[in-house]
């Protein structure tokens, strides 16, 4: 579980729904927290997966987590794993690869 800034972002990141397949599917959903990028972002319900990565939670203001997108797909490479073609280990598809590796 992770800890986000505030209650009111707690209560908006979308975590699931037994109504939906997704985020993006719920028109309930607000924010989609990507755990293993560490990034926030405001879906747009357009029918498609778009969102707007946010750097600053828009109720309590506070800056949002670096992300960790790029060092992402940096480890990822040094580990010789391609995300388009090869199978992404367990780790890297949650936070779970943050705490495992040591820059
Ligand atoms: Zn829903
Ligand atoms: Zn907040």
């Amino acid at each position: 579980m992770t800890n986000h800034c505030c209650e009111a972002m707690t209560s908006r990141v979308y975590v699931c729904c037994d109504q939906h397949a997704g985020p993006f599917d719920c028109p309930d959903a607000l924010v989609d927290f990507s755990a293993k990028f560490q990034e926030y972002g405001l879906i747009i319900h357009d029918g498609g997966t778009s969102s707007i990565t946010i750097d600053f939670c828009p109720w309590c203001g506070r800056r949002l987590p670096e992300s960790q997108r790029d060092r992402w797909f940096d480890e990822l490479e040094r580990r010789g794993i391609d995300p388009w073609e090869d199978e992404v280990p367990a780790e890297f598809q949650d936070h779970r690869w943050l705490t495992s590796c040591h820059e």
